[in-house]
């Protein structure tokens, strides 16, 4: 570990599948010399505090602590949300809208008092509703409240298109943008495969027709529900997506990733919080980046904006 990693402390709200796995993924990575959990349930958040200091021995050094009272979050250099009700079942992601802004408001209102110069991610449900109400009460300056957004997603669709055309996901280069949730859109005009446009890539006899585009879309739209079916809930990518953020942001790396914060004109879109690539350094996030779209996907990207605007207008946001 770095003597900067060392001297970072990053707190995990909510020790739940998503903010331990937060947790244990930045363990491994060695981010930080101090690991905070903070959540309500008291049992739950020591015996997670405990059961990864069990392996610390097998990490780079990390204080671990946890604890159902906010303080042990004072001083965090950053403040990872993950509390909140999860979704059930074939519930929406927008369904959790309402008792996770009360959860968020409740919880974050009390850390940030102790953790004032933090730079705070959402990751709680849904996430883009959620960044854009932490964003309003929490007044920070700009960049430093941001959400986890479709960094995952966009995850889910490399996976996929590297497994359709047999080539390495790191050469997959593919967005998904907007609403982390049903609305969500590949890019698909920008999308390219190891500098090669998607639409016009073939090796190997392999290639994927626009018209296979829907199906796609689908079926990473739909990668969080079949997960939750089966397990009932998500938390390893979400987890390793989280650390590949955090990452970012600790060694100011000026990476571009799919995260969500409210938008100033960007695409054409204002007063709305949702994913387009944007620069994540160690101020947060930073300008995004306007890629030469299609009017195809921009309209898509409207249609998610709009769908994520009415929604934070019928809960009063
Ligand atoms: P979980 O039920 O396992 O854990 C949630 C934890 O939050 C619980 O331990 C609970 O005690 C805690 N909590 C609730 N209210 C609290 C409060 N007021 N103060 C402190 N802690 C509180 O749920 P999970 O599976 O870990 O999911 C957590 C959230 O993350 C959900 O909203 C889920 O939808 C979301 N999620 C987001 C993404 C993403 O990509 N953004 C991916 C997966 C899950």
């Amino acid at each position: 570990m770095t003597n900067e990693a060392q001297k970072t402390k990053i707190a995990v709200i909510g020790a739940g599948a998503v903010g331990s796995t937060v947790a244990y993924a930045t363990l491994i990575k060695g981010l930080a010399g101090e690991l905070a959990l903070f959540d309500i349930a008291t049992d739950l958040v020591k015996a997670q505090a405990e059961d990864l200091n069990h392996g610390a021995q097998f990490a780079p050094a990390t204080v671990i602590n946890g604890s159902d009272d906010p303080a042990v979050t004072a001083d965090a250099d950053i403040v990872v949300m993950t509390a909140g009700a999860r979704q059930k079942p074939g519930q929406s992601r927008l369904d959790l809208a309402g008792v996770n802004i009360n959860i968020t408001k409740s919880v974050l209102g009390k850390v940030r008092e102790v953790a004032p110069n933090a730079i705070y991610i959402l990751v709680t449900n849904p996430c883009d509703i959620i960044t854009y109400a932490a964003t309003k009460f929490l007044e920070l300056p700009k960049g430093r409240v941001f959400g986890s957004g479709t960094v995952l997603d966009s995850a889910r669709l490399r996976y996929l298109i590297s497994k359709k055309l047999n080539v390495a996901m790191t050469n997959v280069h593919a967005i998904m943008a907007g609403e982390h949730g049903d609305s969500e859109i590949p890019l698909w005009s920008v999308a390219n495969i190891g500098g090669q446009a998607l639409a016009d890539y073939a090796l190997d006899g392999k290639s994927i027709p626009a018209s296979e585009y829907d199906a796609i879309r689908k079926e990473v739209a739909e990668g969080a529900y079949r997960v939750i079916q089966g397990k009932g809930a998500t938390n390893y990518a979400i987890g390793l997506a989280t650390a590949e953020i955090l990452e970012a942001l600790l060694r100011d790396e000026n990476r571009i990733l799919p995260v969500s914060s409210v938008l100033d004109g960007a695409y054409g879109l204002s007063d709305v919080a949702l994913s387009v690539p944007s620069l994540v350094n160690r101020q947060g996030v930073g300008e995004v980046l306007e890629l030469p779209i299609s009017d195809e996907d921009r309209a898509g990207l409207q249609k998610s904006a709009e769908t994520l605007k009415a929604n934070a207008k019928s809960l009063g946001l």
